[in-house]
């Protein structure tokens, strides 16, 4: 038998590894699979197609359905330019009863916690199994669990819950917005802004796409909100440009303009649907373009795509969670999250964790200890339900 290790013992060791989402998981993850297979306990693993990252799921308990799917990601945002004071990033340090380090509240300390509780799940002997889900590159889009949900959905008896435990001080989350993110490039065509007639100038043709976002918001915020949108602020579909640049000078028509366009869809509305307007949008303008020009292009591509979480009002995962969190309201959140990946599955989910989503990306990102401690109960709680 191993060493059992408490949970802030697992959560020091997941610090220590610098899993920024740029850089390979695979020593934390090979970490986690010697610890738990250790315990004989069973894990899957699913690798990117590069091969230098990995998810992990693991299963605790007999392979039945109504268990409980615990799931966090493994990677962290960087590090760079912030001022650290406490301590080093990469290394937990306790300091007026709280846990400081990278990825203390988003998300090591849920993970520390779930590993933990598959531990205690397999040898409380449950009745129902408890799953451990693991990713990577959920902070650049939530995109490396796509896999691995999807080998659970196919592969395991379906759970009756998932709990995502991003930060939200143990409350339960129960619907966000889904969301969509695209590089565009615009290629136009140069020439002396005196005949700008006989070129295209990237950079205008790039505000007309900036435009359609502006149009599209007026109008979405006109609208009163769906049944699944009303607790929302705001409660209508955004499109955003955060990032655009392009030409050369002010007397020329500018050659190229980058830009980017996010959605971040309410769950009444198909996000695919809004991926499809851009589209057509951009293929219009594209054809007035090279009518013009026959050099000139628009491309885009896209960067990330994240379902919502639609609220599932009196559904399984809201019922376990309040249960265990003692708590009798949800709330929704504006930022996507692995959540609207299993209900896209099928699998009833919610997002409740410990630590608070303000400490989260910041430098001496921290978690309280009274939350880890909380976050402990809850998953203790939830092992417990599974042996009845
Ligand atoms: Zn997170």
């Amino acid at each position: 038998m191993p060493v059992e290790l408490s949970p802030r013992e697992i959560l020091e060791k997941l610090v220590s590894f610098p899993t920024v989402s740029r850089d390979s998981n695979l020593p934390l993850i090979d970490w986690v699979e010697d610890y738990l297979t250790g315990w004989g306990i069973e894990c899957h693993r699913v690798p990117n197609d590069e091969g230098d990252k990995a998810s992990l799921y693991a299963v605790a308990g007999p392979a039945v359905e109504g268990g409980i799917t615990l799931s966090g990601h493994t990677d962290v945002v960087p590090v760079d330019g912030q001022d650290w004071t406490v301590c080093p990033p990469f290394e937990l340090t306790e300091r007026d009863g709280r846990l400081y380090g990278r990825g203390a509240a988003d998300m090591k300390g849920f993970d520390a916690l779930a590993i933990a509780a598959t531990v205690l799940a397999h040898r409380s002997g449950v009745r129902r199994p408890l799953y451990l889900a693991l990713s990577y590159d959920e902070e650049v889009g939530c995109t490396g669990c796509v896999p691995m949900v999807a080998e659970m959905a196919r592969l395991l008896p379906k759970p009756s819950a998932v709990i995502v435990g991003e930060p939200s001080l143990l409350q339960v989350i129960d619907g966000h917005k889904g969301g969509s993110s695209f590089h565009i490039h615009v290629k136009g065509v140069e020439v002396h802004s005196s005949i700008m007639h006989t070129g295209v100038s990237a950079v205008m043709e790039a505000a007309k796409i900036v435009d359609w976002a502006n149009r599209m918001n007026a109008q979405n915020s006109a609208r009163p909100p769906g049944p699944l949108s009303e607790g929302f602020v705001p409660h209508w579909t955004t499109v955003h440009t955060g990032m655009i640049r392009g030409g050369t000078a002010h007397n020329i028509t500018a050659g190229d303009c980058w830009l980017d366009i996010s959605f971040r869809v309410v769950p009444d509305e198909d996000y695919r649907a809004w991926n499809a307007a851009l589209t057509e949008f951009v293929d219009d303008l594209r054809t007035q373009m090279q009518a013009v020009s026959p050099a000139a292009d628009i491309t885009m591509e896209q960067v990330f795509t994240v379902p919502p979480l639609a609220p599932e009002h009196g559904g399984a995962a809201e019922t376990l969670a309040k249960a265990l969190t003692g708590r009798n309201s949800c709330e929704v959140v504006s930022y996507g999250t692995e959540a609207g990946h299993f209900q896209h599955h099928g699998w009833s989910a919610i997002v409740c964790g410990p630590g608070n989503i303000a400490q989260a990306h910041k430098p001496d990102e921290y978690i309280e200890i009274a939350q880890f401690n909380a976050g402990w109960d809850m998953l203790q709680r939830a092992v417990r339900s599974l042996t009845d």
